[in-house]
């Protein structure tokens, strides 16, 4: 058979789709209709029905996190808001691409790209597609047996009929990706298609394809014939494709999980099936939960309440929980006859009877669309998501649109799974967190579990996010490395009414490895401010930022006597302002910060840490030295605070000659860039370091000795 083969060069890449946003679900390969649109585009026409089979590997050199600006109209006030966003970008991409065809069609593809009608682009990219090759190649189908088994050279998506004919090695990933468009005009409607994604290293052997050159080719199934999902008319189907909706499979899934369902049963890698039955009860199942226990809670409130008459037991029970997320919606729009009604009333039952009415309410909500969901790909669609889907992302059609997304339609059955958003996420001090592995619902469901179960102490101890960062460590044996750089804690603050921010952070191999060499000597008098310092390496943050603010409190208390306490920075400051003394243990931020680093050369903390201590000890030998001392800590600080490394050793060659010694010959190296931070802070603390009582000093000195 004869295929046509192209290999496409970009120096970036970000693959994601229409909810990635925050850089979360993104692909290590562009989705097939990426590819398609791109031959398509240099053709200059559009798809017509032409069948064709597509097979797509690539590889990529690094991944980076940049920011890109993401944009949304306010139409009610006229004003543009902007927010950052980290989204993972892929460098130095390189494709290697087949295309099954009759021959004329082949043709045509290699003509219109060898010169194409428009500058081609991957989507997302900043620089336009080098073109390195466009060749018709003969292909043919080998057995390969097992001792022969091949290597792959590429990263590859597998279609899951080829899986049947061929065994693996290694973990794969099932990623839904497009297909190619149905149709062209707004909404666009994909179709859909689910691949394995294999990186390379994975050694493969069975009935496989391969080109002239040796390279495997794993084609799709012909563009144009519908792709079906096995039917299941029994069940209700839900796919977890997005953190989104995984959210909302989770907090199904917990709400099923109180009422005694056993809920295993109930997940297959990212779909969700509940069964028909069920799913028509979980309207009642819902209210059910929400109000499970809550006499006392209405009882508390409505004795505090000072207007009995106005006292509203739905706002009490319902709106609490739903409000954040779904503003607006027939389930917390104040002005419903169903909610309004409940005012001066003291009764659980009726908080029940108008949920149910409300449900009624949101169905009767539908517009005209003849597209299929964009959340199962599966059922017609009924409406189009809005603020009140989720109001952290989405916004009302009428007073905010928001430029990245076309209107994203949705069906009932998905809509209303999205309410159950509020239960998936886990809230505390008015933020929600949630956790997410893109190719494991029933694992997302687990460790958000874990979250919400926690036990106090615990908690009080390490953080509950904490606990689930230990767990997805563990997870580092049974996952493929691309998932496992794709984990990501969801944290959403509300900020307003109908205004959140949304924060990601995941779990570097680097903080991994941070975390698991050095988390045991976190220093214990700084228990206090363990979750900002979490907060700081989830997101990316240097810890010589969090030491700075720390050495600053501790350095200069009178400047912050009047501090409010109520950001991370004014947290860290005064955790800073209580230390009695400083000590080695401070050395662990400045080691951790040097692992992430990769810097190799951490020998130079405990060195430095103990040229500061010792340059104290001469200083304090003479009362008239002894005075320069605080000022000399102002200085370096000062000089720590501009980078300014000349000012730092000018001061440092200065402090040596006062007490009549050369300044040490290793500082040399403060002035390398890598180590400037690493040297100064373990100095700046050496210097102002005491030990605890009882403990020697002369114990402990020395340039080699160990950190207590
Ligand atoms: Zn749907």
């Amino acid at each position: 058979m004869q295929c046509l083969r192209l290999k496409l060069y970009t120096p970036t890449g970000i693959f994601k789709n229409s909810l990635s946003i925050k850089g979360i679900e993104v692909y290590p390969l562009p989705p097939y209709s990426t590819i398609i649109g791109l031959i398509y585009k240099a053709m200059g026409g559009k798809w017509e029905g032409e069948s064709f089979q597509i097979s797509l590997q690539g590889d990529y050199e690094a991944i980076y996190r940049d920011y890109v600006w993401f944009r949304k109209y306010n139409f009610k006030d006229k004003v543009l808001g902007k927010l950052p966003l980290q989204v993972p970008i892929l460098h130095n991409l390189r494709l290697l691409i087949h295309i099954k065809a009759e021959e004329k069609l082949l043709e045509e593809m290699e003509k219109a790209i060898k010169e194409p009608k428009e500058l081609l682009f991957l989507s997302g990219g900043e620089y336009p597609v080098k073109v390195e090759e466009v060749k018709i190649v003969q292909c043919e189908e080998k057995e390969i047996p097992e001792e022969d088994a091949i290597k792959l050279k590429h990263n590859a998506y597998v279609p899951r009929r080829i899986l049947e004919k061929v065994s693996v090695d290694k973990k794969s990933v099932l990623f839904s990706l497009s297909y190619f468009y149905k149709n062209s005009q707004k909404p666009k409607t994909y179709s859909w298609i689910d691949v394995y994604y294999f990186q390379k290293g994975t050694q493969i052997y069975g009935s496989l394809i391969f080109d002239e050159d040796g390279n495997p080719v794993f084609l799709t199934e012909s563009v144009g014939e519908e792709l079906k999902r096995p039917e299941g008319e029994e069940y209700v189907k839900f796919y977890a494709g997005n953190w989104l909706m995984a959210s909302a499979c989770v907090g199904v899934l917990k709400v099923l999980k109180a009422q005694g369902q056993n809920v295993e049963n109930l997940v297959e890698e990212k779909t969700l099936r509940i069964p028909k039955d069920l799913w028509e009860k979980l309207p009642e199942i819902y209210p059910d939960y929400l109000l499970k226990d809550k006499e006392e809670v209405l009882k508390a409130f409505y004795e505090k309440s000072k207007d009995k008459t106005n006292f509203n037991p739905y706002n009490v029970l319902i709106l609490p929980n739903l409000g954040d997320f779904h503003n607006n919606s027939p389930f917390t729009n104040q002005s419903h006859k169903y909610i309004k009604e409940l005012k001066g009333m003291y009764s659980l039952e009726k908080v029940k009877t108008s949920f149910l009415e409300a449900y009624e309410k949101f169905l009767s909500i539908t517009k005209n669309t003849s597209s299929t969901c964009f959340f199962c790909h599966e059922r017609q669609a009924k409406n189009f998501v809005d603020a009140t889907s989720f109001t952290p992302l989405f916004a009302s059609p009428d007073t905010l649109r928001n430029f990245i997304w076309d209107p994203m339609p949705i069906c009932k059955e998905c809509e209303f799974l999205l309410y159950f958003t509020s239960v998936g996420f886990y809230k505390s001090n008015g933020k929600y967190l949630f956790v997410y592995i893109p190719d494991d619902l029933l694992e997302t469901y687990r460790l958000n579990q874990i979250l919400s179960t926690q036990e106090e102490i615990e908690q009080e101890k390490l953080g509950r996010a904490w606990s689930v960062i230990k767990h997805v460590l563990e997870l580092e044996k049974q996952k493929s490395s691309w998932i496992l750089e794709n984990i990501y804690f969801v944290e959403i603050e509300k900020v307003g009414d109908a205004t959140a921010n949304i924060y990601s952070f995941h779990i570097s191999p680097n903080l991994a490895e941070a975390i698991r060499q050095l988390i045991d000597k976190y220093p214990k008098n700084l228990q206090r401010i363990f979750s900002d310092f979490l907060f700081y390496i989830y997101t990316g943050r240097s810890l010589y930022e969090f030491l700075f603010l720390l050495l600053s409190g501790f350095i200069k208390k009178e400047s912050y006597k009047n501090l409010k306490v109520g950001t991370i920075e004014s947290r860290i400051v005064q955790a800073g302002k209580n230390l009695k003394y400083l000590s080695s243990n401070l050395l662990f931020f400045i080691n951790f910060q040097e692992v992430l680093n990769m810097n190799e050369q951490k020998d130079y903390t405990n060195w430095a840490f103990w040229a500061g201590k010792e340059l104290k000890a001469l200083y304090k030998k003479d009362p008239s030295t002894q005075k320069k001392l605080e000022p000399l800590t102002y200085r370096l600080l000062e000089a720590i605070r501009r980078k300014d490394k000349d000012y730092f050793i000018q001061n440092l060659i200065r402090a040596y000659l006062e007490v009549e010694k050369e300044i040490p010959y290793l500082f040399k190296e403060a002035l390398n860039d890598k180590n400037f931070n690493m040297i100064a802070y373990a100095f700046l603390i050496g210097l102002n370091s005491e030990e605890e009582r009882g403990k020697k000093d002369e114990n402990n000195k020395g340039e080699t000795s160990e950190s207590a």
